[in-house]
């Protein structure tokens, strides 16, 4: 009989806990789970799977009227925000069920409440005291807002995917991932969508060529892009908001959403009781192995803040599970990672920036297409893609691959392997197009 109820606990069933849990249970370990809000985490509940759903549902707005110049007429097209948002809760309750279903099957056993540490090997789950040989962190993370007044009258995007009416006129606050990606949903919905950003450049991480393509392919889509807009205050004028920004300008709306960045969601979970150091913003701070400072407790995902994006927390879990009940240690690569952001158009990105590249003190070749698609030939719509390619010049390899346009995230996945390979710009001119795509510019380009 072992000492502990548990040979692994979980906190946590989002992307990296589940996969943690599962590779685990295989390898013959008892395993628990908890999760104090629904089974499959920020990426299928509040995340990237519904954000995506939405994201499908702003673009059809457009479809309808490029169809138009391929000969199709059809009657007036008309948007249902509560078909949208039933349909897609239906999906998200779905996948909810085949996460339950994929731990049970596992044998992984699930505790649908909260889990707090109260030593190293103790935690009180729901009011119950469970003993575990080895726990693993991975709470996720929580949408941060800065403390500007009235800002309890603001949204994040976890409201955003519940709201029972959609606003006809909305304010989103921040330049990431979130920001531009709900920009360019309201705005296909076909909200007036502000997008306030405090600084010179939405998009800050991505190469600047894709942030002012971006920004200037996104304001020709109608969002009203404010840089250099610092919101001081929020007010309820009868059921609307109005945004204050410091230049005393101000915008009435339905809505502020606010996508100011997310922070581990580590408070209260015990980790001082059980000896676990913290980094920066609340982070557990961890090793390569993803093994904090106390040695039968692990974190991953972005609890730990390295790389904040599903897959790499999937592979974290999994990395976690092979090495310490698996007999099979491996640690997760985090350079170059591609990543996409479902933008309309949207965005791809493999390896270095070119001002990363340049800041390493390298010589490089820069390769740049910029071109409209084919299907915007007949549909004129006035919409452009950015492919751009950065060269170490001494070796030829290819450091980064960067485009704005249709497709982008699929092309770049693909791309990726190519890029992760350490591919030269040969190797790449080497490759016979597939004619006629937009991806093959990436092997064209001169
Ligand atoms: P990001 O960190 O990407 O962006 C936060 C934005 O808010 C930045 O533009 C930042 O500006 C701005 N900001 C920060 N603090 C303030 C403040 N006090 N006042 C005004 N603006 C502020 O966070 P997100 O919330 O967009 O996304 C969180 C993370 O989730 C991402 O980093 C990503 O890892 C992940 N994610 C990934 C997606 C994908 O893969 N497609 C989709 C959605 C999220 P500044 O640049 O000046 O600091």
């Amino acid at each position: 009989m072992s000492q502990f109820d548990y040979d692994l606990f979980v906190i946590g069933a989002g992307s990296g806990g589940v996969r943690a849990a599962r590779i685990a249970a295989g390898y013959g370990a008892k395993v628990a789970i908890a999760e104090e809000s629904r089974v499959g985490g920020t990426c299928v509940i509040r995340g990237c799977v519904p954000k995506k759903l939405l994201s499908y549902a702003a673009h059809f707005h457009e479809d309808f009227e490029d169809a138009r110049a391929y000969g199709w007429s059809s009657g007036e097209a008309r948007f249902d925000w509560p078909t949208l948002i039933a349909n897609k809760d239906r999906e998200i309750d779905r996948l909810n069920g085949i996460y339950k279903k994929l731990l049970a099957g596992s044998n992984v056993a699930l505790l649908e409440s909260r889990a707090v540490l109260l030593d190293p090997h103790t935690l009180d789950v729901g009011g119950r005291r469970v003993t575990a040989r080895n726990i693993l962190v991975a709470v996720g993370g929580w949408p941060e807002m800065p403390p500007v007044p009235g800002i309890e009258l603001a949204i994040t995007s976890n409201e955003a995917f519940h709201l029972e009416q959609m606003p006809r006129h909305v304010a989103i606050v921040g330049g990431g991932y979130i920001a531009v990606e709900f920009a360019g949903i309201f705005n296909g919905l076909g909200a007036e969508t502000h997008l306030l950003y405090r600084g010179e450049q939405i998009l800050r991480g991505f190469d600047d060529d894709i942030r002012h393509f971006a920004a200037s392919e996104i304001v020709k889509k109608g969002i009203n892009l404010q840089t250099k807009a610092d919101v001081v205050k929020i007010e309820a004028v009868g059921a609307g908001r109005r945004v204050t920004l410091k230049s005393g300008a101000t915008i009435e709306c339905d809505a502020v959403m606010y996508a100011t960045g997310r922070r581990p969601k580590t408070d209260g979970l015990g980790l001082e009781a059980a000896g676990v150091a913290l980094g920066k913003g609340g982070a557990i701070a961890v090793d390569a192995f993803s093994k904090t400072n106390v040695d039968n407790i692990h974190a991953v995902g972005d609890c730990t803040d390295r790389v904040n994006l599903t897959p790499v927390a999937i592979k974290e879990g999994h990395a976690y599970a092979d090495t310490v009940f698996g007999n099979r240690p491996w640690s997760v690569d985090h350079a170059v990672i591609a990543t996409a952001v479902f933008s309309h158009p949207p965005i791809g990105t493999v390896g270095t920036t070119e001002a990363e590249a340049r800041g390493e003190g390298r010589e490089l070749d820069i390769y740049k297409a910029d071109f409209k698609p084919l299907k915007h030939t007949l549909s004129g719509r006035d919409e452009r893609t950015l492919m751009k390619l950065v060269v170490d010049r001494a070796s030829q390899v290819v450091l980064g691959a960067h485009m704005v346009g249709q497709d982008a995230p699929e092309i770049i996945q693909a791309l990726g392997i190519a890029v992760k390979m350490g591919a030269t710009k040969q190797q790449f001119d080497a490759t016979m197009a597939v004619h006629p795509t937009a991806a093959e510019e990436f092997v064209t380009m001169r």
